[in-house]
C-alpha cells in the first residue's frame, strides 16, 4: 500500500480493493501455484504482481506491472525455484513508486531473509516511519507495509515469531499478511479480522489466499479461515501451529468484501458471496420497490442482486446493458471526458429490450456519481419510460482507510447530498439504498447491533473500529467541511 493513497484522488468512480495475497509451502513448483492462484485474485489488484519464492538456501523474487499473466509467463517462473512461494496482486503504483512498491517486500535481516506480502493499510504507518527513521532506519519504498520489516529488523525478541508479533502490536489498522524465512511461512489476520485470510490444503502442502476462489482454482482444499488476530506458522515439515498473541477481540470483517470487492464464487466469513449479493437485492426489493416494467442490473457488479431484486418483486430480469468485456476498467482513465467516453465504450444499451420501458436499475454502490449518471443519460436515450435507480449498499459517505481506494470525502456523492438530490444529480426518476440492517440481513445477521457492529461499515457509518493515528486530524477536517 502507498502510505499517501487514502486522500489520492482515485480518479474513479468504483471502490476498489487494493491486494490479493496467495502463499504456499510444502509443494513442487511452489511458484508456479502462486501465479494460478494470484490469476484468481487478479480482481483484487491489476496493476502489479510479484512472486518471491524459497529454494532451500535462497530467495528468489519476480516483480512486475501488469496482470499475473503478463508478468509471469514459464521463463519468469523458471527463476523462481523451491517448494515456499508467495504473492500479491495490487492496485496503487501511481505516485511514482512504480517497482519499489511491488510487493512482495524482501529483506536480509540479521536473522536472515524474511519477504512479506500485505492485504490491508497500516493507520499509524506515517507515524511509525518518522520515528524509525529518526533512529536511523532507511527506507526503500513509499509503502506502509515495509514499516513492519524495520519494527521486525529492530525487535529485541530473539525468535522471529517473537520479533513478528513485537512488531505487530505497534501498529494498528487492517493487515492480512503472508511472510516466509528460511524457517517457513507465518500467515497472519489483524486483530479485526478486518481483511480477508484463508487456509487450505492441496496434497501434503499448506495453502493461504485472500478469498477461496484461489483455492478451488488450484485444486485445494478449504481448511478454514485464519481468524482474527490469529498468527498461523508452517514450517517445511508441514507443521502447523496457531498463535493468538491479541487475546480475541469482537471481530469487525470488512463488510464491503460481501458487496463488491470479493468474487462472486468465494466464500467469505462462512457466507457464499453470490448468496449474499442476491439475498442484498431481496432485502432492496422488500424495502424499495419500484413500479416497473424490467429489472436491469448494471453488469457486472449489480447482477446477483439484480436477481434477487427481480425474484422477489416479481419484475422480470432482463439483461438491457451488455458490457464490453475488451475496454480498460473506467478508472483506469484519466480525467472527466475520458472517463465518460470510457462508460459508453464499457457499457452498451440493449434497445430492444429498454424501449419504452419503465425500468429498474441495480448497481452495487455509488461512488462519485458520474458512472450512475451516464447509464441513466444512456437508458433514456435508448428509450426508456422511466429510471428507477437502486443500490445494493447504503450510501458511502466515508473514506476507508483499511486497504480500498476511495476518493477523498468531498468527492463522494453521498457525503455531499441527500438520497433525493442525488437522484436529481444522476437524473433517475427515483432512487434507494439498501438500509445497513437490511445489508446486515442479507448477510445474515438479524441486525446490526448498535454499540458492537459485526462487520467494518466504517465507509457507511462513519464508525471506524480502529484509531487512525495518521488520518484522524484530516477526516476530523473533512468531516466538519463536508
Ligand atoms: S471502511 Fe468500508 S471498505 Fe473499508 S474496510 Fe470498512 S467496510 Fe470495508
Amino acid at each position: 500500500m502507498n502510505m499517501t493513497h487514502p486522500f489520492r484522488d482515485a480518479d474513479g468512480d468504483k471502490l476498489r480493493e487494493e491486494c490479493g495475497i496467495f502463499g504456499v509451502i510444502g509443494a513442487k513448483d511452489a511458484a508456479n501455484i502462486a501465479a494460478a492462484g494470484l490469476h484468481s485474485l487478479q480482481h483484487r489488484g491489476q496493476e502489479a504482481v510479484g512472486i518471491t519464492s524459497f529454494s532451500g538456501s535462497e530467495f528468489h523474487s519476480h516483480r512486475g506491472l501488469g496482470h499475473v499473466a503478463q508478468v509471469f509467463r514459464q521463463k519468469e517462473l523458471d527463476t523462481l525455484p523451491g517448494t515456499m512461494a508467495s504473492g500479491h496482486v495490487r492496485y496503487s503504483t501511481t505516485g511514482g513508486s512504480g517497482l519499489r512498491n511491488v510487493q512482495p517486500l524482501f529483506a536480509d535481516l540479521a536473522s536472515g531473509g524474511f519477504s512479506i506480502a500485505h492485504n490491508g493499510n497500516i493507520s499509524n504507518a506515517m507515524t511509525l516511519k518518522r520515528d524509525l527513521v529518526s533512529k536511523g532506519s532507511i527506507f526503500q519504498s513509499t509503502s506502509d507495509t515495509e514499516v513492519i520489516i524495520h519494527l521486525v529488523a529492530t525487535s529485541r525478541y530473539p525468535t522471529i515469531l517473537d520479533k513478528f508479533i513485537d512488531a505487530l502490536r505497534m501498529v494498528e489498522g487492517a493487515y492480512s499478511l503472508i511472510c516466509m524465512t528460511s524457517e517457513g511461512m507465518i500467515a497472519c489476520r489483524d486483530p479485526l479480522g478486518i481483511r480477508p485470510l484463508v487456509m487450505g490444503r492441496l496434497g501434503d502442502a499448506t495453502v493461504f489466499a485472500s478469498e477461496t476462489v484461489a483455492l478451488d482454482v488450484i485444486g485445494a482444499e478449504f481448511t478454514r479461515a485464519v481468524e482474527p488476530g490469529e498468527l498461523v506458522q508452517v514450517d517445511h515439515k508441514g507443521t502447523i501451529s496457531s498463535h493468538r498473541p491479541f487475546g480475541n477481540p469482537d471481530p469487525r470483517p470488512c463488510i464491503f468484501e460481501h458487496v463488491y470487492f470479493s468474487r462472486p464464487d468465494s466464500v467469505m466469513d462462512g457466507r457464499s458471496v453470490y448468496q449474499v449479493r442476491k439475498q442484498i437485492g431481496v432485502e432492496l426489493a422488500k424495502e424499495a420497490l419500484a413500479d416497473a416494467d424490467i429489472v436491469i442490473p448494471v453488469p457486472d457488479s449489480g447482477l446477483p442482486a439484480a436477481i434477487g431484486y427481480a425474484q422477489e418483486s416479481g419484475i422480470p430480469f432482463e439483461l438491457g446493458i451488455i458490457r464490453s468485456h475488451y475496454v480498460g476498467r473506467t478508472f483506469i482513465q484519466p480525467g472527466d471526458a475520458a472517463r465518460n467516453a470510457d462508460v459508453k465504450r464499457k457499457h452498451n444499451a440493449n434497445r430492444a429490450i429498454v424501449e419504452g420501458k419503465r425500468i429498474v436499475l441495480i448497481d452495487d454502490s455509488i461512488v462519485r456519481g458520474t458512472t450512475s449518471k451516464k447509464i441513466v443519460e444512456m437508458m433514456r436515450d435508448a428509450g426508456a419510460a422511466e429510471v428507477h435507480m437502486r443500490i445494493a449498499s447504503p450510501p458511502t459517505e466515508h473514506s476507508c482507510f483499511y486497504g480500498v481506494d476511495t476518493p477523498e470525502r468531498s468527492k463522494l456523492l453521498a457525503a455531499r447530498m441527500d438520497t433525493e438530490a442525488m437522484a436529481t444529480f444522476i437524473e433517475a426518476d427515483s432512487l434507494a439504498f439498501v438500509s445497513i440492517d437490511g445489508l446486515y440481513r442479507a448477510v445474515g445477521e438479524e441486525k446490526r447491533k448498535g454499540k458492537c457492529p459485526q462487520f467494518c461499515d466504517a465507509c457507511f457509518s462513519g464508525e471506524y473500529p480502529t484509531k487512525l493515528t495518521d488520518f484522524s486530524e484530516r477526516e476530523t477536517t473533512q468531516r466538519n467541511a463536508a
